[in-house]
């Protein structure tokens, strides 16, 4: 029995409050263990706990959080106190095999009895949890730094399903500086219009006529230097932030069109990337038209690509939102077809108009005949289900010949134009 005298309780969970936890845990690693065992603080979260509360209501999410609790601090032998510091995050000191492969099973366990048990109730988002793990040293650790760095392990999940848990690793303090720059310089672009849309045209190689283009992101920095997608898109995701550089996007998109309507040119269609993150947000394709419907211009002329492995790990979500997108007119294209893995039979059922061949594909065919089957097998494939296909990152006429080859008249790449500049763009090819 602790010495330590709880002052309160979360009325939800029935746990400590967090001071009462960090004395609780102070005093509990103190005690020894068996050879064999270690101390641990796991941080614990629902991925997309905030949509769940918008899409099943509070009471609903609160279950799910009371499972949660269940499975990894009530009915867990291996947890000595646990707290809920906020939300649907939960704080625990546990004792946990040194045995790698122990440790790895009980970890996993969390996951997979969180997902196994509320899967049938919440069927229409993908359950997972975000678990971030600090193996104390030894007992002159702080708990309060261990609860930091269990939290950065756990941070550093965001948007990676494949993972059941991620321990902390000291490399971490160097990513989070990286990170916090990268979103401070994003912040300030954002706030003075540095975010830079480039056009990159997309061409039908029969009559080498312009019929679309795709706006890419840059941000330019303060020092004047042009930061690539590369450099900010996966910390701009898995901070969330990146649903206010689509929004940035778009608008710069829309406007772009309005104008050349509006000086009675006839624009292509301009495709602007949708990441996998705006699909949590149920009011999604609301949120898009608000945005959408002041620029006056018919929806016909934006398309939205939606990465293939978007498709995979949030099929649940995405189909409908696709369809609500499709019915108000947008297009919507699958995009990097071919690094996702979507089974074939997904194919014939996706509310999608455009599939995009992923450069891979341009690239095997070059080098292999079996390349080029597969390649203009799934080509014909996808044009027998009514979908138009363009290949991406043909950057020479070899390449290009192969497209066409392979039944493929409508490209994107190097061989025509890298991504442009607005201004050039428009001068080039409008
Ligand atoms: P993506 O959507 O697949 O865009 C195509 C990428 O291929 C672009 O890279 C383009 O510059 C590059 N590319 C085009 N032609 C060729 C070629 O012939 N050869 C090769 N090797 N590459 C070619 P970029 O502009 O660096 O963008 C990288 C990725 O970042 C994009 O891939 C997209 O997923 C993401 N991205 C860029 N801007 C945005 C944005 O505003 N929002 C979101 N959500 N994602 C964005
Ligand atoms: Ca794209
Ligand atoms: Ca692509």
């Amino acid at each position: 029995m602790p010495n330590y005298k709880i002052q309160q309780y979360d009325k939800l969970t029935g746990l400590p409050f967090y001071e009462d936890f960090l004395a609780l845990a102070e005093e509990a690693k103190e005690k020894q263990l068996s050879d064999d065992e270690q101390f641990a603080v796991i941080a614990l979260d629902i991925s997309n706990f905030k949509f769940i509360n918008q899409i099943y209501g509070y009471e609903i999410g609160n279950q799910l959080l009371q499972s949660l609790v269940n499975i990894t601090v009530i009915d867990n032998y291996h947890c000595i106190t646990a707290c809920r510091p906020y939300s649907d995050h939960i704080l625990g000191l546990y004792k946990t095999s040194k045995d790698p492969d122990l440790f790895d099973y009980g970890l996993k366990k969390y996951n997979d009895k969180f997902i196994s048990e509320n899967t049938k109730q919440f069927q229409s988002v993908l359950l997972h949890l975000q678990c971030g793990v600090y193996i104390l040293k030894d007992s002159h650790e702080k708990i309060v730094a261990c609860v930091d760095r269990a939290n950065m392990a756990r941070r550093s999940m965001k948007g990676d399903y494949s993972q059941p848990y991620v321990i902390f690793s000291e490399e971490m303090y160097k990513g989070k500086e990286k990170t916090s720059e990268i979103i401070s310089i994003f912040e300030t672009a954002l706030k003075n219009n540095d975010i830079l849309v480039y056009y990159q045209p997309k061409v039908n190689i029969r009559t080498k006529r312009l019929e679309g283009a795709e706006a890419l992101s840059r941000i330019r920095c303060q020092d004047g230097r042009i930061m690539a997608p590369g450099e900010y898109i996966p910390i701009l995701e898995s901070s969330g932030r990146i649903i206010d550089l689509d929004f940035y996007v778009m608008k710069s998109v829309f406007g772009m069109i309005k104008q050349l309507l509006e000086i009675g040119s006839e624009p292509v269609t301009v495709s602007v990337n949708l990441s996998r993150i705006h699909f949590y947000n149920s009011r999604m394709v609301e949120d898009i038209i608000k945005v959408f419907k002041p620029y006056n211009i018919p929806p016909k002329y934006i398309e939205f690509e939606v990465t293939e492995s978007a498709f995979i790990s949030e099929s649940g979500i995405i189909s409908d939102k696709l369809i609500e997108l499709k019915q108000f007119g947008f297009l919507v294209s699958m995009d990097d077809f071919g690094t996702g893995y979507s089974s074939l039979h997904s194919l014939s059922v996706l509310p999608i108009d455009v599939v995009k061949f992923d450069r891979s594909f341009i690239k095997n065919s070059t080098r292999s005949p079996k390349g080029l089957k597969v390649l203009s097998g799934l080509i014909s494939l996808c044009k027998q289900i009514d979908f138009d296909v363009i290949c991406e990152g043909v950057e020479d006429s070899d390449e290009e010949q192969i497209a066409l080859d392979c039944g493929c008249e409508h490209v994107q790449g190097y061989v025509y134009d890298k991504p442009l500049p607005e201004d050039e763009f428009l001068l080039k090819y409008i």
